[in-house]
């Protein structure tokens, strides 16, 4: 089997709706995860703070938008098919549902309805093009555990379920995002969450390959948004991908490559924009020398506990971290001194209860509009011909923390975010325009 998901913006519009069904090969089983119609999960989202806030009117506006654009969908997917008067009533319905819903409605019961409807009309599309195909809801299936966390065992097993072996080149469709929790009430993976969906299917059923088709052809070597004349990266492997998905890279869901890995299932980025063009293969290949790529994460926070009583302490480091444990906030960078240390969190509601915890163990800053820019590649940290571009442009840089050696893979530096986009390509001259390549490949 193989697992193809398509985001929101392969699926923006009716002809991109019919480019990506005509993506799917017939020549293998194949089980294809849906994200909901680009804007769609936003719109909701709007529309949910409008009943929360009272704006009954402004949300039964944006109601009335999302019903016509699904409906005008419809009519350009089916024409005057069979299939056009099934979707019609299916997306009645299911605005019926969305115009009931008031200021106790669960954020998470509303958000769902973008990836039902949007796999409902790309099945029937494929039905009214002679493509049989089952839809798999994944509510059936998609479950998380005690920790908020995918119920893998669960999952593998339900879902089995639903497949059936004997079919040949048979085609299953699936809704990302969407699970529910433990007590069975709608939930979803996260924003972005459908990659996440892909890879967890993929693990489940042991794929032979995931492919995530997206709008660009596949990730780059810098942030294409700031630094012009980045490049895809043709080859990844998991740990890199992880990082730089974990890290900023905006085109995959920061959980979806730990999936893949555990189970050793490849994963391919590819842009339905251009079909052609290569993209990123993630695996378990074999190791390049230098850095991959550079990617940046907004929207952190610099906490620094200083303690005159730190100095020779044991156990200090542990009461800084059971404040963080207790609020149940993922550290991301930490860098120490004998007196003091410096920890990395992304923008927390909570930070002034977890800087009233922390004063009580010493003096607490705060920085905040922060950013973490990380160079990725494998055993980066040990290659002095690799520091060497990438520590000549620091002082231009001006980070507030340096974080080298956790990891092998990464070099992270944490800094004022109105320095980001001069830093990126300062970054990107050192590393990827200077001699720094020619280096690598000639050692000594
Ligand atoms: N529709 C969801 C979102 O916009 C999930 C996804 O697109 O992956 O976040
Ligand atoms: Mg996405």
């Amino acid at each position: 089997m193989k697992i193809l998901k398509f985001g929101g913006t392969s699926l923006a519009s009716a002809q991109r709706i019919i480019n990506a069904a005509h993506l799917v090969d017939g020549n293998s089983n194949n089980l294809v995860v849906l994200s909901a119609m680009s804007g769609i999960t936003n719109t909701l989202s709007d529309i949910y703070l409008d009943l929360l806030n009272g704006r009954s009117e402004k949300a039964s506006d944006q109601i009335s938008k999302i019903n016509l654009h699904f409906n005008e969908t419809a009519y350009q997917l089916f024409e005057k098919s069979d299939y056009l008067h099934i979707a019609l009533e299916e997306i009645n319905s299911s605005f019926i549902e969305i115009k009931a819903f008031n200021e106790t409605t669960r954020i998470k019961e509303l958000l769902s309805y973008g990836e039902i409807i949007t796999a409902r009309l790309f099945s029937h599309y494929l039905n009214s093009i002679g493509r049989k195909n089952t839809l798999i809801d994944a509510l059936d299936f998609m479950i998380l555990n005690d920790d908020g966390e995918p119920d893998m065992e669960a999952i593998s097993q339900r879902i089995k379920k639903h497949i059936d072996p004997r079919l040949k080149n048979h085609l299953y469709i699936t809704q990302g995002f969407i699970c529910r929790d433990k007590n069975g009430k709608i939930s979803n993976l996260k924003r972005g969450g459908s990659d996440y969906t892909a890879t967890i299917i993929g693990a489940a059923i042991l794929a032979e390959n995931i492919t995530i088709w997206t709008d660009i052809d596949g990730l780059h070597n810098n942030d294409p948004r700031y630094v012009s004349d980045t490049k895809a990266i043709t080859d990844l492997n998991f740990d890199e991908a992880a990082e730089l998905a974990y890290f900023g890279a905006k085109i995959l869901h920061p959980s979806s490559i730990r999936p893949a890995r555990d189970k050793n299932i490849p994963v391919l980025l590819k842009n339905t924009l251009d079909p052609e063009a290569a993209g990123t293969l993630i695996s378990e290949n074999k190791v390049v020398k230098g850095i991959k790529a550079i990617a940046a994460k907004d929207g952190i926070q610099i906490i620094r506990i200083q303690s005159g009583r730190m100095l020779m302490a044991h156990g200090f480091l542990k009461r800084v971290f059971s404040v963080f444990d207790h609020f149940k906030v993922p550290v991301d960078v930490i860098t120490t001194s004998e007196v003091s240390v410096s920890i990395t969190i992304e923008n927390n509601s909570m930070i002034n209860a977890i800087i009233f915890e922390l004063q009580k163990l010493g003096d607490v800053e705060l920085i905040e509009n922060c950013s973490i820019i990380s160079a990725v590649g494998s055993n980066i940290s040990i290659n002095p011909k690799v520091l060497a571009p990438l520590f000549s442009c620091l002082s231009l840089i001006q980070p507030r923390m340096i974080s080298l050696g956790g990891s092998r893979n990464n070099i992270t530096i944490v800094l004022d975010s109105d320095k980001k986009i001069s830093a990126l390509n300062l970054l990107n001259e050192s590393i990827f325009r200077s001699h720094h390549e020619v280096l690598l490949n000639n050692p000594d």
